[in-house]
């Protein structure tokens, strides 16, 4: 299933606080987030990684990017409550 599809299914409130922080002191730039985000949220930018900037509307909050990160340098804080998302027929 497409990523555009797979949001169809979703009810989400956009969250008003940030939820994914990156420390890039520990980043080591081994691409693994990138590779295993279903929403493709995680980019190069200027020769580092970075999380796009609208990732709050599309970030599907499997963790897969935090339990990629073997350096640990994505801190995973949930959506406030009411926020984020519900999967519909879930
Ligand atoms: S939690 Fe999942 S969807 Fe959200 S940025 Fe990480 S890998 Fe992508
Ligand atoms: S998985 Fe972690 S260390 Fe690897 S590029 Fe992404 S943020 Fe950096």
């Amino acid at each position: 299933m497409r990523t555009t599809e797979l949001i169809k299914l979703v009810n989400k409130v956009v969250p008003e606080r940030d939820f994914i922080f990156l420390d890039a002191e520990k980043c080591d730039n081994c691409h693994a987030c990138i590779f295993v985000c279903p929403s493709c949220l995680w980019e190069m930018k200027a020769g580092k990684v970075a999380i796009k900037k609208d990732y709050k509307a599309l970030c599907l909050e499997c963790g897969a990017c935090y339990q990629a990160c073997l350096p640990d340098a994505i801190r995973f804080d949930f959506p406030p409550a009411g926020s984020g998302i519900a999967v519909k027929y879930g």
